[in-house]
């Protein structure tokens, strides 16, 4: 009912700071990372350190479903379900800390900001949490995050290496020169050029790239030119890319320099390209997968627990995999009896409130697993 925009959270990170001392964790640091927090609950045996992480913020879209727990804040909308995903990680902490004497080991919990980009011209989400010293003291050896997924309550989805698409958002700026638009001679028209590059970035993903490996590369907006009659000097386009390998995405990365660097370069022109707002590939180690999958098949029924292909947005938990070994997985949240078919980022987007018990008891349940598994073997 109070959903927060990236960078924002500050009332949704004092409740999960709260929340986190009443239960009596060893520690809770705040402002990690802008607003996120980060605890350590302690078990009473020796052990390793495992992580969860939950994300808090929410989206500009304005609330239209009439629930119970309706937005109260107009124009913000948890439309990417992560409210669900820090009360289930609260959940995690209620349960665990009232069986301290069963674990062996440590548990990390890590309450993130801006999982959803922070604003033009800020640092926020993942990465800055890193920055700010959340996978140190202690180390956790891996770490789990869940996302909501529109299949059915009661049903668990998984991908075993690449789960979600890395992402960069890219702009390019072509620089020509002003002329009278009846004298092109005397110009460079950056608007031809533009559309030659748009058309020429496009056979990186037809002509240069392994079919085989996916590759979205879209210009997502043009402008450029003042007047009908004067040839323009300067075109802006801005686009995303995305992969599901990183050799690939490094690769594409070069490719679009090159073309940029030929077309532009055929007619005089000038080219600027960027990138920011990245992600990287959210990778699963297929070794953390495997051990987990036992316990979470277990839990769910054999017949909901979803093998998924990869899907193309992308997610942040990725840069805490290039730190350490990482298993991202999907939480139903719909109920087609309810009508319930929730899409992300859509201001109809709803959850069945019963996969807050079902995304408790699972990742409950595999924290406790890995610490099980890997104290064993220590
Ligand atoms: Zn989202
Ligand atoms: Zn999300």
């Amino acid at each position: 009912m109070h959903p927060e925009l990236s960078n924002r959270e500050e009332r949704t990170s004092r409740i999960v700071a709260e929340r986190l001392r009443a239960l009596g964790l060893d520690e809770v640091k705040t402002g990690v990372g802008k607003y996120g927090v980060v605890a350590l609950l302690k078990g009473s045996k020796p052990g390793p350190v495992v992580a969860v992480r939950a994300d808090m913020d929410a989206l500009p879209i304005q609330e239209t479903i009439d629930v119970p727990y309706k937005s109260l804040t107009p124009g913000v909308k948890h439309a990417c379900g992560h409210d669900v995903h820090t009360t289930v990680e609260l959940g995690v902490a209620e349960v665990l800390s009232k069986m301290r004497d069963q674990i062996a080991g440590s548990i990390k919990f890590i309450f993130q900001p801006a999982e959803e980009g922070a604003p033009q011209g800020e640092e926020g989400g993942a990465s800055l949490m890193i920055k700010e010293g959340a996978l140190e003291n202690p180390r956790p050896q891996a770490i789990f995050g869940l996302h909501t997924a529109a299949f059915e309550v009661g049903q668990i989805g998984y991908q075993s290496g690449p789960a979600m698409a890395s992402s960069d958002k890219f702009t390019i700026t072509i620089h020509g020169k002003k002329s009278h638009g009846a004298v092109p001679q005397g110009g460079i028209d950056a608007v031809v050029v533009a559309a030659e590059c748009v058309t020429a970035l496009q056979t990186i993903r037809s002509r240069r790239i392994d079919p085989l490996e996916p590759l979205v590369l879209t210009i997502g907006t043009i402008n450029g030119g003042v007047r009908n009659n004067i040839i323009a000097d300067e075109v802006k386009m801005e686009g995303t890319m995305r992969t599901l390998n990183e050799q690939v995405r490094a690769r594409a990365k070069e490719l679009m320099r090159q073309t940029l660097a030929s077309v532009t370069s055929a007619y005089d022109a000038k080219f600027d390209l960027s990138f920011d707002d990245s992600n990287p590939v959210t990778y699963n180690d297929p070794r953390l997968v495997d051990e987990t999958l036992p316990k979470i098949r277990h839990l769910v029924g054999d017949p909901n627990l979803l093998s998924l292909k990869p899907f193309m947005p992308a997610e942040d938990f990725s840069y805490y995999q290039k730190v350490i070994p990482g298993f991202f997985y999907f939480l139903g949240v719909g109920n087609k009896a309810k009508g319930l078919m929730p899409a992300w980022h859509t201001a109809e987007f709803d959850v069945d409130e019963e996969s807050l018990v079902v995304g408790v008891k699972v990742m409950t349940n595999v924290l406790l697993d890995y610490l099980d598994h890997h104290a064993a073997s220590r």
